[in-house]
């Protein structure tokens, strides 16, 4: 895995004259909130953003695990697909929403398991619990590393309701359908696009970003990881954090 060259560069090599940018959201472009709840636009980032979304060589999509609601209120930006709850729910450049499964089916089930995960987590320092309507996460990254291991090997123990599954990571795990799954929701946004010429992109920095590199590198795309160092992923190129993501795409605009 190889520093990330020039987007121009990228484009010349392809013999593309257009890129399709695909954005994960914290990490990526963002520094963490402090917790995923916490909802700050960037008016930095929104500025760079608007400014690439003008020209007609570049399509945008952001595509995060947050809620969709929460993805519109940090990026109110007309002319982006913007995708939530890792593609289950999407708004398109024209502003029309749309979601993947059906809500009002899926919510219940989500609903009767929550209270479960409520209990263990009931008193208990340095977890959040995240409820994303489509999916629950626990956060661990505030807890202590022995007290993270024990309350999610518990968690892992709670029946998961029909139609999800658990998905984990690093002090992270959270139930979820496995619709949710930006590698399908890249290629939901891609079958609704014209690809004549272009060069879809995926940018994100953690394991469930692999699944987009994955799906984009097979069709001829790249994928780039976002990390400090070295690490084993499919990416082809890396950039080491979101303020040089930011640099990358600014470089573009010349
Ligand atoms: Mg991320």
């Amino acid at each position: 895995m190889n520093p990330c060259p020039p987007l121009r560069q990228l484009l010349a090599d392809a013999g593309k004259l257009r890129a399709f940018l695909f954005l994960d959201y914290d990490g990526t472009l963002a520094d963490f909130a402090p917790n995923p709840d916490v909802v700050l636009p960037d008016a930095h980032l929104l500025d760079l953003l608007s400014r690439l979304v003008e020209r007609d060589d570049l399509r945008l999509a952001v595509v995060s695990g947050r809620r969709l609601t929460h993805v519109r209120a940090l990026l109110p930006l007309p002319g982006v697909w913007l995708a939530g709850s890792y593609g289950l729910e999407l708004v398109d450049p024209g502003g029309a929403e749309m979601q993947r499964l059906d809500y009002q089916a899926l919510r219940p089930r989500l609903a009767a398991f929550k209270p479960g995960w409520q209990r263990l987590l009931a008193g208990r320092d340095g977890f959040y619990l995240e409820d994303k309507g489509w999916a629950l996460a626990i956060h661990a990254d505030k807890a202590q590393a022995q007290a993270a291991a024990e309350v999610l090997a518990q968690a892992r123990m709670v029946e998961v309701p029909a139609g999800f599954r658990l998905q984990g990571g690093e002090r992270f795990l959270e139930v979820c359908p496995p619709e949710a799954d930006k590698g399908a929701a890249v290629e939901y946004i891609l079958s609704r696009s014209d690809l004549d010429g272009v060069l879809p992109l995926f940018i994100g920095d953690d394991d469930k970003d692999e699944r987009a590199f994955t799906r984009l590198q097979a069709g001829g795309g790249i994928g780039i990881l976002v990390a400090p160092r070295a690490r084993p992923t499919t990416a082809r190129y890396r950039l080491a954090s979101p303020h040089a993501v930011r640099r990358w795409l600014r470089a573009y605009l010349g």
